[in-house]
């Protein structure tokens, strides 16, 4: 940072307000006419610097060193700034533009100022209270007695272009706190007042685009113009402060974006994400269903209880590859393993409890205590180390009704969990062999693209420091040599060992958290566990928590979604429906049943007395990879002319060669990773 040759305020701190209205206009700046201003020095990105008079305004070196009319704000000092700001010494400067992601959080919140100013010029007497930013958009609440019909929302919205149009400069003000709430409270603005009432500085910043004023830390965008595409999406009730006791408000939701092709981009994907709900699509494709009787807690019906057992299947069978064991564990323990575990003092509000022969029991909400006592049965030694136990077992956590949502979020599930205990100098290893696991699990199901965070030691950490390093670089190396990216969110860890979180990017451009690798120091050590190292000596193995799918339950509602439920053949709960076109070729489609069923392809029989179009159709809609439509010509032929979901129609073929087929299109799916490597040990 360059020395301050001007005064010795902080930039970015209280700087002396902009006099461009008149009507709460501030002292303004008054200078010294007695010093002798020298020219500051801006450092700006690639070792380029500039030489301006002082307190010139950012926006004046816009044009001066070339930046592009997409620059809507600046980062001094590493601070988010208007562009209206002074410059007042020597600092550094960056540019934010509109489509870079600083850039449009900063729109979006513009956008809420917009959405405000058009609702109170349309509902006077409507209060503001607060309206930030949120992933995807932002929304403003309101205190306003009635709810917003979808009428005036349109209303709003065409208010909101029109002041865009108009294109008003978003002036920065600041004022002493007392005269912000007097005059907010002459405004009628109650919820400002209390706002301000509880920030702490003297000082205060507004702003204000032509009649309307904003209390607000900014920074905004230049002027109303800015804002060419958004969009208001829902309308909702919300309390004061987030608190039920408090009274109701009018929460707007919108979205802005820097283009209008990336609003209607975004738009099309939101329409798409409701059409493939998968709670939707759940009821529409006989999957699953929720009672009350059991509250989040998933019914898989037949259909769903195919897809739920072959996701269980495919993992199955990655473990005899990959080297696991699959053990079976209890479904209650006594409290004592709670307490011992650490769950009964930290997870004890999400746990169910039962009563059984005055003993106290806890329904498992996680496997890995059970694990250890499988560990410990017998001695350990270096020779069987690493032990990889594999578990799908039921566990159960609480969850508040508010929070559960579809398959997502449930009180009862299963995941691939499984714990690999291992020597510390084998955590490279088994990362390694982790790695391409998760790799080809995700190419299984598509999920091309994947966001790596690895979560480093906190403070307080257990264990000692060298073992800290020694697994965190494990961890990094792995990844590195896999040529993996990945993010690292310094101190984040759990305080008993760092851990990797894999995030995947579904067909909506949606995140969702699916893989964990937890290392743990701490369990091997609360449930003692030993084995006899190559030395001779006693030695403390490490515990590897890490679950792929994770829970079975939610990854189906993912995967739903990720696929609009046309799930790939392998997995999809009917796999083939044989179509005829009239009940003459009954007796041969029975035959072509029969064989496709005994070579274990999940097939069905639609012998119904209708339209050969209308029954193609259903299969389409019910989602089946494949109907095999069976008319004369493939009587009289010995063929079959399948058709698949997508439309395309393949060249009749021999029921064999369809066989060989599906075979084909299966492990051209699964299995991509074995192949390409000739197998894993
Ligand atoms: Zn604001
Ligand atoms: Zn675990």
């Amino acid at each position: 940072m360059g020395e301050r040759l001007l005064d010795t305020e902080e930039v970015g701190g209280s700087i002396p307000p902009v006099p461009t209205i008149v009507r709460f206009a501030i002292r303004p700046l008054i200078k010294d006419p007695g010093i002798k201003m020298k020219s500051i020095v801006v450092k700006l990105s690639r070792d380029k610097t500039v030489e301006v008079p002082p307190n010139k305004r950012i926006r004046d070196l816009i044009s001066k060193v070339g930046a592009d009319g997409n620059v809507i704000a600046a980062k001094l000092d590493g601070q988010v700034v208007d562009l209206d700001r002074e410059l007042k010494s020597d600092c550094s400067l960056d540019w934010i533009s509109l489509d870079s992601t600083e850039g449009i959080d900063i729109l979006r919140h513009s956008t809420a100022h917009l959405m405000a100013q058009a609702v109170q010029s349309l509902f006077p007497g409507t209060q503001v209270t607060i309206g930030p930013t949120i992933e995807d958009g932002f929304y403003y609440d309101f205190k306003r007695d009635q709810s917003f019909t979808p009428e005036e929302i349109e209303k709003i919205e065409k208010r909101m272009q029109e002041i865009s149009k108009s294109n008003l400069k978003v002036v920065r003000e600041e004022m002493p706190k007392d005269k912000a709430i007097e005059m907010f409270r002459k405004m009628g603005e109650d919820y400002k007042v209390e706002i301000l009432k509880d920030i702490p500085e003297d000082r205060v910043s507004l702003y204000r685009q032509g009649d309307w004023v904003d209390l607000c830390r900014g920074p905004h965008v230049p002027s109303t113009g800015k804002i060419k595409a958004f969009k208001l999406t829902s309308v909702a009730g919300a309390y004061w402060r987030g608190d039920e006791n408090n009274e109701m408000l009018q929460r707007i939701y919108g979205t802005s974006f820097p283009t209008k092709d990336a609003l209607r981009e975004h738009l099309r994907l939101l329409e798409e994400a409701k059409k493939r709900d998968h709670r939707r699509l759940g009821r529409e494709l006989d999957l699953f269903s929720f009672h009350p009787i059991a509250p989040a807690s998933p019914f898989f019906h037949p259909k769903g209880a195919v897809v739920y057992n072959e996701l269980i299947a495919y993992i199955r069978g990655l473990y005899s590859r990959y080297g696991y064991q699959e053990v079976l564990t209890p479904q209650i323990f006594d409290v004592e393993l709670w307490r011992r575990s650490g769950h009964y003092n930290h997870f004890k509000d999400n746990m169910y409890f039962t009563q059984i022969d005055d003993r106290e029991f806890g329904v498992k909400p996680m496997n890995c205590p059970a694990h250890t006592f499988i560990y410990a049965a017998r001695k350990r030694s270096y020779r069987d180390l690493p032990l990889r136990l594999a578990d799908f077992g039921r566990l159960h956590r609480y969850e508040k009704s508010g929070v559960t949502a579809g398959l997502t979020r449930v009180r009862t599930f299963s995941q691939d969990d499984a714990h690999i205990f291992c020597a510390t100098e084998q955590i490279e290893e088994e990362m390694t062999s982790l790695l391409k696991m998760i790799h080809e699990v995700y190419e299984t199901f598509q999920f091309h693209q994947m966001q790596v965070k690895l979560s480093t030691r906190p403070d307080p950490y257990m264990g000692n420091l060298e073992t800290w390093e020694r697994a965190e670089n494990s961890l990094a190396d792995s990844l590195r040599k896999r040529g993996i990216e990945y993010q690292v969110n310094e101190g984040d860890g759990a305080f008993y060992g760092p851990k990797i979180d894999f995030e995947v990017m579904d067909a909506m451009k949606r995140g969702w958290q699916l893989a964990t690798i937890q290392l743990d120091f701490a369990m091997p050590e609360r449930f003692d566990l030993s084995y006899v190292a190559s030395s001779g000596s006693e030695a403390r193995p490490v515990m590897i928590h890490r679950a792929i799918l994770g829970s079975i339950e939610r990854f189906m509602g993912i995967l739903i979604e990720h696929t609009g439920g046309a799930l790939p053949l392998w997995l999809a709960p009917v796999q083939l429906r044989i179509v005829i076109v009239t009940d003459q070729q009954k007796s041969y489609a029975q035959e072509v049943l029969h064989k496709l069923r005994n070579a274990g392809w999940r097939v069905e029989l639609d012998d119904r007395n209708e339209k050969l179009g209308f029954k193609i159709r259903e299969a389409q809609v019910a989602k089946i990879p494949y109907a095999v439509v069976i008319g004369d010509r493939e009587v009289s032929n010995g063929t079959v002319a399948p058709r698949a979901r997508g439309g395309k129609n393949l060249d009749p073929m021999s029921v064999e060669e369809f066989l060989n087929y599906l075979q084909n299109e299966v492990s051209s799916v699964k299995q991509n990773e074995a192949r390409q490597n000739g197998g894993v040990q």
